[in-house]
């Protein structure tokens, strides 16, 4: 218990040492003090008994027993400051570690952890270090370094014997707990297994909220809900059953340890062994022993759920990252002259390959156009750039070069991407475009009423009550699907960057709104790389090369003139969609996605 509570809180005690030592010392300080006003008030009771206190000195002892309680609460307070905060330090510590974590981590950590599990381990794992740091701490203190003193000055002062025979029953309270703790360690697992699952919950319902009332199922959710939480309550209260019994039946353990001590007290008074006031002083020597039994079994308690909090941690932050710089990566500062040299590419954990055998180029300053139907890999394909996947192989080239080259970072600075599924963050329309200001560009306030311009959101803003300055709430439950990916697409413009990336990011946009933004992207863009994927021809007919992807492979490619000389799948689409009325959406011709 131990090693592993020191291997999994090393770090910590290495970096919170100098606070750690400063408490040590005041908590020692502490115990000396406490030892100063029993013996006074056995003093003051053998006086009284005696008949020989005088007023003035009974005054000095009050006066001294004063300054000792003040001086206690002084270096209390000083201990328990540093103590306690290194619970609050552990936790920001650790939050902000997991945070880095999180941050960097990739696709594949992600659908291994639901999004609750790891607000879990942020939120009641956190919560758990946090005890173990300060509260465990102190009680390890205090049962190890308190009895001490305790034992030694009821021995030396009253009698060995009747502190013998009088502790006897104590060490009980921490057998106790320890059975307590065994018995509370699994259920307080379980209990946060359910916490986990719970939030996880809350997140769905809270996200989904649209879904759920489209389909009218908010009685089968609030039911479920209800369910998981009667599951966690269940839990909590195992916990609790163990919790709150610990303490009433420890109770009774110190009861007999005060019959013994007055027994032999009474007989050891009597007899003349010891006086009145060493009787008095025994007592409450020995009230201040049962902390201490509490105390180990509640550092032993709380430790464990500590290190357990600490592993399930340690866990994630060790999770290796999937895609890392190589040593030798440089920061990407060349051109934006993309290649594509056979390149395959597997989903993890998928047994088939998404993409086969991709090849084309792209010069610095053109356009790329991807179609294809839903599921062709149009996707897949433009979130290679972004390095969220390890990638096998020279087979990207970028200005050249393999895009393992660059350093990711520098790399993703450089890009401007819109993905498929727009998200917002729960702030002003204004600060969700700004969030793409990075590294902060010069004159922002120009850059926003361009960037609003090129996406065509300024009629939208006009007609919101607070404009730019609007809350889109909740990952932007407050707008319709057209502006959140028009806010999007003014996030990715807003840096001006060197390669942009919109994918299907027009599809909630009416055919007016998407010429206006092509129209105004050509001009924008002119000079830069920028490779849109679409299921409406009429957003990549202006590209200078088109890619049609069927299945994860090229099935045609060139461009808009070329793609439609021959008899294709490209071709009945655009005349398709034109016939339509101009709304050109991607229409099945013949069976499946009609290719054939
Ligand atoms: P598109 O953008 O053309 O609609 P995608 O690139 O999104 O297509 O998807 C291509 C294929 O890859 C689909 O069959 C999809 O199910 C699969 N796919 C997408 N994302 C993942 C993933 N994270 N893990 C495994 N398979 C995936």
């Amino acid at each position: 218990m131990f090693k592993r509570l020191y291997n999994n809180f090393s770090w910590f005690i290495h970096l919170y040492r100098r606070p750690y030592a400063f408490a040590l010392i005041f908590l020692v300080i502490n115990y000396a003090l406490s030892l100063v006003p029993p013996w006074m008030v056995g003093t003051v009771a053998d006086g009284l008994i005696g008949g020989d206190l005088q007023l003035g000195g009974f005054v000095r002892l009050i006066i001294l027993l004063l300054l000792t309680v003040g001086a206690l609460y002084g270096v209390n307070y000083l201990w328990n400051v540093r103590l306690l905060k290194a619970g609050d330090e552990i936790a920001r510590v650790s939050r902000q570690r997991l945070m880095e974590r999180f941050r960097r981590q990739g696709p594949k950590f992600y659908s291994e952890h639901s999004v609750g599990s790891l607000l879990g381990k942020s939120t009641n794992d956190v919560v758990a270090l946090t005890n173990t740091a300060g509260y465990a701490v102190m009680a390890l203190c205090d049962a190890a370094m308190q009895p001490l003193a305790l034992i030694l000055i009821m021995g030396i002062q009253v009698s060995w014997k009747m502190t013998f025979f009088s502790l006897l029953p104590l060490p009980l309270v921490m057998v106790l707990s320890l059975y307590v703790g065994k018995k509370m360690y699994p259920l307080y697992d379980q209990a946060q297994v359910a916490f986990d699952e719970m939030n996880s919950m809350v997140l769905d319902n809270v996200s989904g909220v649209r879904v759920v009332r489209a389909y009218g199922r908010q009685q089968q959710q609030i039911d479920a809900f209800a369910e998981e939480s009667k599951r966690l309550y269940k839990s909590n209260m195992k916990v609790v059953r163990y919790s709150v019994l610990f303490p009433v039946i420890s109770k009774l353990i110190p009861g007999f340890s005060y019959a013994i001590a007055l027994a032999m007290g009474g007989f050891m008074v009597s007899s003349g062994q010891i006086s009145a006031g060493d009787m008095v002083s025994f007592i409450i020597y020995l009230d201040m022993m049962v902390w201490p039994m509490f105390a180990l079994g509640d550092f032993i308690n709380v430790a464990q759920m500590g290190v357990a909090s600490m592993e399930r941690i340690q866990e994630l932050l060790d999770e290796p990252f999937d895609v890392v710089d190589r040593p030798d990566a440089v920061p990407y500062d060349t051109s934006s002259d993309i290649e594509f040299r056979q390149f395959n590419f597997t989903y993890p954990g998928a047994e088939d390959a998404t993409l086969k055998n991709i090849s084309f180029k792209l010069k610095e300053g053109q356009t790329l156009g991807i179609v294809g139907c839903v599921g062709a890999g149009k996707s897949t394909l433009l979130k290679q750039f972004l390095r969220y996947y390890p990638l096998n192989g020279e087979h990207i080239l970028l200005g050249g070069k393999p895009l393992q080259n660059y350093q990711i970072a520098s790399l993703r600075s450089r890009i401007g991407y819109c993905s498929q599924q727009p998200f917002l963050f729960s702030a002003s329309i204004k600060e969700n475009i700004l969030f793409g200001n990075m590294p902060p560009v010069a004159d922002a306030t120009a850059r926003l009423e361009e960037v609003v311009d090129l996406a065509d959101l300024r009629k939208d803003l006009m007609e919101m009550p607070r404009g730019i300055e609007t809350r889109t709430g909740e990952k932007g439950v407050t707008l319709s699907g057209g502006q959140r990916q028009r806010i999007c697409i003014a996030r990715a413009l807003f840096k001006n960057p060197d390669i942009l990336i919109l994918d299907d990011s027009l599809s909630a946009v009416d055919a007016t709104t998407e010429t206006h933004i092509l129209e105004r992207l050509q001009a924008e863009r002119k000079g830069k790389t920028t490779l849109i994927s679409a299921h409406r021809l009429s957003c990549v007919m202006h590209a200078d090369w088109i890619l049609v992807l069927d299945d994860g492979s090229i099935r045609q490619q060139g461009t808009h003139d070329m793609l439609l000389e021959n008899d294709s799948w490209y071709r009945k689409q655009y005349y398709y969609q034109l016939a339509s009325g101009g709304e050109m959406r991607n229409q099945t011709v013949g069976g499946g996605c009609g290719y054939d």
